[in-house]
């Protein structure tokens, strides 16, 4: 089953504009972080507080790190021919997952059904 392709570039359209962001967020917090080093070494007194704030800075990043990736791994799927197809079934995904879940490879019905037997047969990560 192959899904139509101007549901595909549109998604890929979206996708790339959230990479964007994402990419210009990364920078930013980049060198937030850095001034914060800075700010660290300048002032132990405050550095419970600049601790929290730097630590906050760096759950943003990597959540940011993760969700390029993401992206980067949809946009790979697109580029094959493969993206919104669920690897299970080979059913289409609908688009409001893929725009949620960029990375998804599963329909909902697959990844409720994976999660169920996930929740049965716990996997050790
Ligand atoms: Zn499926």
């Amino acid at each position: 089953m192959t899904i139509r392709k101007e549901k595909v570039a549109h998604i890929k359209n979206d996708l790339l504009a959230r990479r964007n962001t994402l990419a210009s967020e990364l920078r930013k917090s980049h060198a937030e972080l850095i001034n914060d080093e800075e700010f660290l070494f300048s002032d132990s007194v405050d550095q419970a507080s600049a601790d929290t704030g730097k630590s906050l800075v760096v759950q943003i990043k990597n959540r940011n790190h993760i969700v390029l990736a993401e992206i980067d791994q949809a946009l790979k799927r697109i580029e094959l021919g493969i993206f919104g197809e669920c690897e299970r079934c080979g059913d289409e995904i609908s688009e409001a997952r893929m725009k949620a879940y960029p990375s998804t490879t599963l329909c909902i019905q697959c990844k409720t059904e994976t999660e169920a037997e996930a929740l049965r047969y716990p996997k050790k990560i």
